[in-house]
């Protein structure tokens, strides 16, 4: 039997031309095609800018930078996350200060992020902050590509000043209450790697209202380079976060195909759940009200307590089945526990969740029947 692949990448001859297109040119970076890929994210979203990257980390890292968040920073964040979204605040030395997930969507409980902003000491890791350090932000992650309850979150910060970065690496094309997943905050952030909604194989992107931001996150991906430096003035010191013309050029076929693939992935997503609904011990997402507009990123299912997530797990994967769990929590990672002294129990729901979910082979180019044949072992498992 043919393998089915974790994620695929859904590519057309279009992205192939475009990337040639770009071969034939002299200027492989800092040329036209990221102006106009950056655009098409403006009119997609409207935003107001866009800054192309060369990953989502490097975008995050450029908002809690932006953000002035620094040395002993606190910043509210889910340990329910790619490890990505909590780093950025640790290359600054600032530090992530993780509330529980709403067991239901597995997003951050905006009734934790409300407590941990007036009762901060209770949140604190045992070891490695301040015991009279200051929340400065608050960093919720779109997990599994459906928004984070950003009212609330939105409503505390400007209640106590508070800037917002909007991990949306896992759901662009998503909807809050109507409005596109990585607006809502006072940045917004997108990844590109080949297993996202879409790729430039490696990329990412900030959207931002706010023109003095813009402006320091344009220069901090070029190596400091303000607005009026010449090639080897450098106003801050910088980074190389450029996205590259190639990967740009693949980026903007990509975005114009955005809606048509969404739409393949919701599909595919469609028959997972039809399929799986009447297996015993199995949940599917759940897709919160003020979700207007799901935006698949993977298709994590989560077990019952009584089937053992990890054994199942080999089973599928030695019938040709990969499947992996998701997500593991970060607070538990081995250098989080050696930093700030993180046990097992400290977020309960987060790693709940992270025991009983796994990601199942998902894509927008997945057929029906590998879909059913990967439903049709689990059922045969359990
Ligand atoms: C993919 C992802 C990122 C960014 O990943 P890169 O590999 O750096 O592009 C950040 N946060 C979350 C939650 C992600 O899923």
């Amino acid at each position: 039997m043919n393998k089915i692949p974790m994620s695929s990448p859904d590519l057309t001859d279009a992205e192939r031309q475009a990337v040639a297109d770009v071969m034939n040119t002299p200027m492989l970076s800092m040329g036209q095609y990221v102006k106009d890929f950056e655009q098409a994210f403006c009119d997609r979203t409207g935003a107001k800018h866009a800054i192309a990257v060369n990953s989502g980390t490097a975008g995050l890292h450029l908002c809690v930078r932006a953000a002035g968040i620094g040395e002993g920073d606190l910043v509210i964040t889910t340990p329910f996350s790619f490890v990505a979204s909590s780093n950025v605040m640790l290359f600054e030395n600032a530090i992530p200060l993780f509330v529980d997930i709403d067991p239901k969507t597995g997003n951050i409980d905006t009734a934790l992020i409300k407590d941990a902003i007036e009762n901060t000491e209770k949140y604190l890791p045992r070891k490695g902050a301040k015991v009279d350090a200051k929340v400065k932000a608050i960093l919720p992650v779109d997990v599994f590509g459906q928004p984070a309850d950003m009212d609330p979150i939105m409503a505390l910060a400007k209640e106590h000043n508070l800037s917002v970065i909007e991990d949306s690496c896992e759901a662009l094309g998503a909807e809050y209450k109507n409005q596109p997943a990585g607006m809502l905050g006072d940045f917004g952030v997108f990844a590109f790697y080949p297993n996202k909604q879409m790729t430039t194989g490696e990329g990412g992107l900030v959207v931002s209202n706010n023109d003095e931001h813009a402006d320091y996150m344009r220069a901090m991906r070029n190596q400091g380079r303000a607005p009026g430096d010449t090639w080897l003035t450098h106003t801050h010191l910088g980074f190389n976060y450029r996205l590259d013309e190639m990967s740009a050029a693949l980026g903007a076929v990509q975005v114009s195909r955005l809606d048509e693939m969404l739409h393949k992935r919701e599909q595919v997503a469609n028959w997972y759940e039809s399929a799986l609904k009447n297996i015993e011990g199995v949940e599917t997402q759940f897709i919160e009200k003020s979700t207007s507009k799901m935006s698949w990123f993977v298709y994590v299912v989560r077990f019952d307590k009584s089937i053992n997530r990890d054994e199942l797990a080999q089973q599928l994967i030695a019938k040709g089945v990969p499947v992996r769990p998701y997500f593991a929590p970060i607070h538990l990672q081995p250098y989080m526990v050696k930093q700030f002294g993180y046990r097992r129990g400290d977020f309960p729901v987060t790693e709940d969740l992270g025991n009983r979910s796994l990601a199942l082979p998902f894509s927008g180019v997945m057929s029906k029947e590998q879909v059913m044949r990967v439903c049709e072992t689990i059922a045969e498992l359990i």
